[in-house]
C-alpha cells in the first residue's frame, strides 16, 4: 500500500476536492495583549465575534522579552473567567530566571490554566543583538516544556519552522529541535506563517518522514499590512513570494481592498490546504476579527445566527 504522502496528493486537488465540504476544519486564534483601555475594547470585541466559531482554544502572546507578562496573564485570566473559550497562554524564555518563569507558569496552573504555547522568544528590538540564555533561565523552548511538565500536566504547544527558523544550523538541525520539543512533552507545533502552499506541505512531509505524528497547525496570516509583514518576515526567516508583492501594489491608499485582498489571498491558501487533507488552522488575528470570521467562513465555519425573538 502506499504512504501517505501530503505533497502528491497536493498534486491531485481535484480528488480530494470532495474533503474539504466532508466536515468543518477546527481553528484556533492568536491575540496578542492590549495596552490600552481602547485595544482591550477592540480585542474583546474580536474575541466576541469569533467566538460563535467555537475555536480549539484562543492563545495570547507574550511580548518580546517577556514585556507584556502581567498583560498577558490578565487577558487570558479574564478570557478563562468570562467567556466558554479555552485560553492558551504563550510563555518564553527571554530576560528571567527558571524561578520566575515557573512561578509565572504556577500561577497559570493555579488559576485553571492548562495549556500554554511554549516559546524561547526573542530579545526585543530595543536590545537588539543575537539572543542569549538568560542566566539561570531556561536556555531553549525545549528546557521550557520541560519545566513547565515538572508544575503541572500543562497541554503544550511549540513553535515549527517550515522555512527553518533563522538562527538554526540547518534545516535537520530545527528538525532535531522540534522533536527535542515534542519528547520534553509538547504535544503540538504551530508553524510560523508562510504563503506557499507547497512550503507547508513539503515540511509536513518531511517531519512525517523524521518520524514525528504530532498535529502540525499551519499559522495563517492575513496580510492587513504589507510593509509590517515584510519586517515581520525578514526577522523570522519567511519568505515573501513575488505574486503577493503584486497583488499589493498600489493597494496603499486604499484600506478596503487590502481588506478584500487579504480575506482572498488567505482564503485561497486555506482552501488549497484543506484540499491537502489539513484539517486544523491557527489564525494569527492581530487582534482584528473581520478578516478571519470571512476566511473562516469559506472554510465552512459559520456563526450560528442569534435566535429570533
Ligand atoms: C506559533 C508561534 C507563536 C509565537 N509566539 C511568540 C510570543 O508570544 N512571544 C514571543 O516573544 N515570540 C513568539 N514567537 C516567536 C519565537 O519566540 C521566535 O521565533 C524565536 O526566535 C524562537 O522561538 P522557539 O520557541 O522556536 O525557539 P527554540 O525552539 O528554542 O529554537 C530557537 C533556535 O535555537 C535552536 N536551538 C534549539 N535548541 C538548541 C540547542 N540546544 N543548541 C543550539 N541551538 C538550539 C533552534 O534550532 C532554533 O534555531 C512565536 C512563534 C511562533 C511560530
Amino acid at each position: 500500500m502506499a504512504t501517505y504522502s501530503p505533497f502528491r496528493d497536493y498534486d491531485r486537488l481535484d480528488s480530494l476536492k470532495a474533503l474539504f465540504f466532508s466536515a468543518p476544519a477546527r481553528v484556533s486564534f492568536e491575540f496578542f495583549p492590549p495596552k490600552t483601555a481602547l485595544m482591550e475594547e477592540k480585542l474583546w470585541e474580536s474575541l466576541l465575534l469569533l467566538a460563535p466559531l467555537r475555536p480549539a482554544f484562543v492563545s495570547v502572546t507574550y511580548g518580546a522579552g517577556g514585556s507584556t507578562r502581567d498583560r498577558t496573564h490578565a487577558t487570558v485570566k479574564r478570557i478563562l473567567q468570562e467567556t466558554e473559550l479555552t485560553p492558551a497562554a504563550h510563555l518564553t524564555c527571554v530576560g528571567a530566571t527558571r524561578e520566575e518563569i515557573d512561578a509565572v507558569a504556577a500561577l497559570y496552573w493555579e488559576s485553571g490554566v492548562r495549556h500554554i504555547v511554549a516559546l524561547r522568544g526573542d530579545l526585543s528590538e530595543v536590545a537588539g543583538g543575537r539572543y542569549t540564555p538568560h542566566p539561570g533561565g531556561y536556555a531553549y523552548a525545549s528546557d521550557l516544556v520541560a519545566g513547565l511538565k515538572r508544575i503541572g500536566d500543562f497541554e503544550i504547544s511549540v513553535a515549527a519552522y517550515p522555512e527553518t527558523h533563522p538562527e538554526a544550523t540547518s534545516s535537520e538541525a530545527d528538525l532535531d529541535n522540534l522533536k527535542r520539543k515534542l519528547d520534553a512533552g509538547a504535544t503540538r507545533a504551530i508553524t510560523q506563517f508562510f504563503f506557499e502552499v507547497d512550503v507547508y506541505l513539503r515540511f509536513l512531509e518531511r517531519a512525517r518522514g523524521a518520524g514525528i505524528s504530532v498535529p502540525i497547525v499551519p499559522g495563517i496570516l492575513p496580510v492587513t499590512n504589507y510593509t509590517q509583514m515584510k519586517r515581520f518576515a525578514r526577522m523570522c526567516g519567511a519568505s515573501v513570494p513575488d505574486w503577493l508583492a503584486n497583488l499589493f501594489e498600489g493597494s496603499d491608499e486604499n484600506p478596503e481592498l487590502r481588506a478584500l485582498l487579504a480575506a482572498s489571498i488567505a482564503a485561497e491558501q486555506c482552501r488549497l490546504l484543506r484540499a491537502a487533507g489539513v484539517e486544523e488552522f491557527h489564525f494569527y488575528t492581530l487582534n482584528r476579527a473581520k478578516l478571519t470570521l470571512a476566511i473562516c467562513h469559506i472554510l465552512g465555519l459559520h456563526a450560528p445566527l442569534p435566535a429570533r425573538k
